[in-house]
């Protein structure tokens, strides 16, 4: 049985809210603000709840199944967070009041500055991009105007191996950079001597993942760093997957000049469709003064003023170099809040064990699958996630695709498909470290029935899925012609 869709209950008046009497004069609206020809359904609030609730119901998310999206970090997000965000001193601030009345907000700010900093080994921080690749294009323009300060104007191209994530050569090129790209050798790592082949004096930097998109820690990292620096470039490193290293490593010690954090992944602010992102930058000591602002500090002088509440006062400030603003106001304030609330419930202990678990669970499944999904890089340990390939010698008609599709009937979120690039048929599995034992083996059973399925019955593989609201969609239609809004006519069909 169909459901109802919401434009077959409307009724022309019914409405779903009163609203009370205006306290304030009544004015006509100009009439030509006005339209009619918007066609909204005229529905009772239940009939909007049950609309919305349905469509929530349609989808895969974390709060329903596990969601081993690799290099997307889909973890559980603790409702604390979204309490801490809510708090009515927090959410109900605006952006242009004066400093002296948002002394906390910008507290909360200057603390996770120093506690992203303090995390990865770096120097300074700003918050202010709004998502991952926001920040590596904030990243790569602090790199260009770091060489260009110095005088040095021929640094055009950026290094990328070809493990990257997409956004890496996207936000190089957005930043006027020529994008090289890099082979990874048979481990899994960067090609060294195809690095020593392309650095030279026109090298801005090499923009790298450690550990990569195949889940791999880069085994040469600090011959890598030394050769970039010999060459007078920077290394960016891409912090999107902080959760394998948290406690354990830190990419500034290594080597690394300049990173961006994703809040929305590590530090468990809700992401896809759950919110706005958030991509702070650190960088050392050399490119401090380059970074966008406005940056929170302590007011000069008032650390020794012992105030009222024994807090120093905070002033936001633009650093002497920095390349501007990358964003509106603070950032998205209400992710500082919730990463914020992250790092202080973890603490240092905390969050050393979400990066081991993390890690630990990733290996669990790939040691468990291994020896049915072939894993290039199987003989080694993965960080916090793998890369398996969805295909198996005794059933050739079987693709990724099809093993993703399958999952939705045993009641998984797809891993991630056909990404990095360099696998044949990926399938990039990221468990995270807050899924239980008990949910990764009800996984991994699935892969293996799946697998089992393929060659005994590949047809019920292929045609998957079976219990899903929609069967398989013509996913490069649906990209290229998207369809946002219900209308009231029956849409006409598209031709070819
Ligand atoms: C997610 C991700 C990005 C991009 O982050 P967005 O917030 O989606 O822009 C970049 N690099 C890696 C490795 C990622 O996993």
């Amino acid at each position: 049985m169909t459901e109802p869709l919401i434009y077959d209950l409307s009724v022309p008046g019914r409405k779903g809210a009163v609203l009370p009497e205006p306290d304030v004069p009544h004015y006509d609206l100009p009439a030509e603000l006005l339209r009619d020809s918007l066609p909204l359904p005229e529905v009772s609030q239940i009939d909007v709840t049950r609309h919305f609730t349905r469509l929530s119901q349609m989808n895969m998310a974390i709060d329903t199944n596990l969601y081993p999206l690799g290099s997307c970090t889909m973890k559980y997000n603790p409702r604390i967070n979204e309490d801490v965000a809510r708090l009515a001193g927090f959410a109900n601030l605006h952006p242009l009041q004066d400093a002296a009345t948002v002394q906390g907000a910008m507290y909360l700010m200057y603390q996770l500055q120093s506690f992203l900093a303090e995390i990865a080994g770096f120097a300074a921080v700003s918050l202010q991009p709004a998502a991952g690749a926001h920040g590596e294009l904030t990243g790569i323009l602090i790199m260009r105007a770091y060489h260009r300060d110095r005088g040095d104007g021929k640094r055009t191209k950026m290094l990328i191996p070809d493990s990257a994530h997409g956004t890496n050569p996207a936000s190089s090129a957005m930043a006027g950079l020529q994008v090289v790209q890099l082979p990874s050798d048979a481990r899994g790592n960067v090609d060294l001597a195809a690095l020593r082949a392309h650095l030279d004096d026109t090298v801005c930097g090499l923009m790298i993942t450690n550990p990569n998109t195949l889940g791999m820690f880069e085994e040469h990292i600090e011959e890598v760093a030394k050769l970039v620096h010999d060459a007078g470039g920077l290394l960016y490193g891409d912090g999107a997957n902080m959760n394998a290293l948290l406690g354990i490593a830190k990419p500034g010690e290594i080597g690394f000049d300049v990173m961006h954090y994703n809040l929305h992944k590590t530090f468990s602010t809700p992401h896809g469709g759950g919110g706005p992102g958030s991509g702070p930058v650190a960088v050392a000591e050399r490119l401090k003064d380059f970074l966008p602002g406005p940056i929170v500090r302590v007011q000069p002088g008032s650390e020794l003023d012992d105030g009222e509440n024994g807090l120093p006062l905070y002033e936001w400030f633009q650093p002497a170099k920095s390349i501007g603003r990358m964003r509106a106001f603070a950032g998205n304030f209400g992710m500082l809040a919730r990463a914020y609330a992250y790092i202080r419930i973890h603490g240092e202990a905390g969050l050393r064990a979400v990066s081991q678990n993390a890690v630990l669970n990733a290996n669990y499944v790939q040691a468990r699958i291994k020896h049915i999904y072939p894993i290039p890089q199987g003989d080694r340990h993965c960080m916090h996630e793998f890369v398996a390939q969805g295909r198996f010698e005794d059933a050739p008609g079987v693709r990724a695709l099809d093993i993703s599709k399958r999952l939705m009937d045993y009641h998984f979120h797809p891993p991630t498909n056909y990404f990095p690039l360099i696998v044949p048929e990926a399938l990039m599995i990221e468990p995270t470290e807050t899924e239980s034992k008990q949910t990764l083996d009800q996984f991994v059973d699935a892969l293996l029935a799946i697998a089992a399925e393929a060659k005994d019955s590949p047809g019920i593989v292929k045609d998957a899925p079976h219990t899903a609201p929609l069967r398989r969609l013509d996913e490069v239609r649906a990209a290229r012609e998207l369809v946002l809004c219900c209308t009231f006519e029956p849409a006409a069909p598209v031709e070819g």
